[in-house]
Order: structure tokens, then sequence, then C-alpha cells
């Protein structure tokens, strides 16, 4: 089990901004950007390459759910998305999730 199991059970705090019965959205303790926000399934998939069709659902609901919180934030017209998937891609924990990154610049390629 991840710590990310223990904010959704709320055994530990986060800055919740969202929350639903798939999802939660709350804020990265050790932000890489003025905004940073972790949007993460309450299922414990342990990365994106894990999921199967049975996920389909849930990954759709957390991409419509990407748009929402943006407007809430006010970050909807500039903001990146990404996704640690592997050891070697910089994931250290292994509870699928999508970083949303806001409020400055950005580059490309990324690093
Ligand atoms: P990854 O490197 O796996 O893609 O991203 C994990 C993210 O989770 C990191 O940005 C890290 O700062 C964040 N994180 C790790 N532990 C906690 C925690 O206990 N609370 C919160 N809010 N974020 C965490």
């Amino acid at each position: 089990m991840t710590v990310f199991m223990n904010i959704i059970n709320k055994e530990i705090p986060a800055d919740i901004i969202y929350e639903d019965d798939i999802c939660m959205a709350f804020l990265d303790v050790n932000p890489s950007a003025p905004t940073h926000v972790l949007l993460i399934p309450k299922k414990p998939i342990k990365k994106l390459s894990d999921a199967s069709p049975d996920d389909q659902a849930i990954l759709g609901h957390l991409m419509v759910k990407v748009g929402e919180i943006t407007r809430k934030l006010g970050c909807e017209d500039a903001f990146r998305i990404v996704i640690n998937n592997g050891k070697d891609a910089q994931q250290t924990v292994f509870h699928l999730h999508l970083h949303i990154l806001a409020d400055r610049p950005f580059h490309w390629p990324p690093g």
C-alpha cells in the first residue's frame, strides 16, 4: 500500500481540492510548480501501463476531471499533465497519478 491510499483513507492529511467516488485531487507536498495538483484514482492501479480495459471508465473520468479542476484553479488555458510510469521514468509512488502543473513557463521537449 502506498501513501496515496493513506490520503484516500484520510489517515494522513492532504490539501484535498476535489473528491468523488472515483478519484481525488490534492496538492503535491513538494511542488514542482506554483500550482501542482496530484489527481489519482481511488482504485490503486500501480502505474498507467497496468491499467486494463476494465479501467477505461476510471481513466476517462480522470481526463474529464482535469478540465473541471483546472477551471476551478483558473489555469485551464495553460497547464501540463505528467504521468511518470515506472522507476526509470521517475515514478516514486506506485499508485497511478496525474501531475497537473501550472502557473510557470513550460518548455518543449520536456526534461
Ligand atoms: P512521482 O514521482 O511518483 O511521479 O510523483 C509522486 C509525487 O507525490 C511527488 O511529486 C511527491 O512530491 C508527491 N508526494 C509524495 N508523498 C506525498 C504525500 O505524502 N503527500 C502529498 N501531498 N504528496 C506526496
